[in-house]
């Protein structure tokens, strides 16, 4: 069996960074890892200004090839996380200074995309945690700005939105339209069940945390299911994610007793990733 990631984090500073998380992923069945940006503070680029991101975009791309050269399949993804708005309020640059900087850091997205540095865009969206509405707002007009730019490059994009069920995936697949992007390139990350089952139905690829992936999760006729560890690679936040390699582990187990068929964790594992990150398959 083959295993895939569709969303974790690396951090060279802090934790194992991507070349450890590739062997040990590889060795335990893993082909495929889709590795997300983090906010610049995580890495210790705290400067609120481009500069803190162009930091970020050289480590993903060091990171990326240390993960390829273990064998692995890597598509790389870079954005401005909900977190980041808060991060930044809360230093006192607000939306009208911050606008200047999310211009700037759209920009270095859109070179990367334009000379195959990078994969996708994410993760951005809206903040799953109580923040004022102004900053929710200007969350999403990040979003809004993401969701535009796959019209030209027609790439992915991670979305990290509030668990809202049948409102998440009906507000997401509105401004897909809207804008008139094909919903198979907008991927909802850590999506709760209720999310996931509206995705489904609305037509939107979504990923699965692995911590949630139990017998019910499982077991569901799924079209366009993925799963994720959204590993954060933070050795002083050990809890708050799961390991990458936890997904061959719980997926084994649901395979042993029965909850998956064969056929459906190919589908999840590897044609789904091949289908949604537009990957050779394996
Ligand atoms: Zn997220
Ligand atoms: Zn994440």
């Amino acid at each position: 069996m083959l295993y895939s990631d569709a969303h974790l984090h690396v951090n060279p500073i802090r934790g194992f960074g991507a070349g450890k998380i590739a062997r040990k992923f590889k060795s335990t069945g893993g082909w495929f890892l889709s590795i997300i940006s983090l906010p610049p503070h995580y890495y210790g680029f705290v400067e609120p200004s481009i500069e803190s991101y162009r930091k970020v975009l050289d480590l993903l791309i060091r990171e990326a090839s240390r993960a390829k050269e273990q064998g692995v399949i890597v598509a790389v993804f870079m954005g401005f996380h909900p977190a980041e708005v808060d991060y930044y309020y809360k230093m006192g640059v607000k939306a009208d200074r911050l606008s200047g900087i999310v211009d700037e850091v759209f920009k270095l997205i859109e070179d990367a995309l334009r000379m195959g540095l990078i994969d996708g865009i994410g993760e951005v969206g809206r903040p799953h945690y109580g923040t004022s509405p102004e900053r929710f707002v200007f969350s999403e007009t990040i979003m809004v700005k993401a969701i535009s730019l796959v019209r030209d490059y027609d790439v992915p994009i991670q979305l990290h939105t509030e668990q809202g069920g049948y409102a998440t995936a009906y507000s997401v697949r509105q401004l897909v339209d809207l804008l008139k992007i094909p919903v198979s390139r907008i991927i909802l990350h850590h999506a709760s069940f209720e999310t996931a089952t509206w995705s489904d139905f609305f037509g939107l690829p979504f990923t699965a945390p692995i911590k949630q992936f139990d017998e019910k999760y499982a077991s569901h006729k799924w079209s366009n299911c993925m799963v994720e560890s959204d590993f954060l690679d933070d050795p002083n936040r050990p809890g708050v994610s799961a390991y990458p390699w936890e997904i061959p582990s719980t997926v084994r187990k649901l395979l042993e007793s029965g909850v998956l068929s064969e056929e459906e964790v190919y589908r999840i594992m590897v044609d789904n990733i091949v289908r949604f990150f537009r990957v050779k398959p394996p």
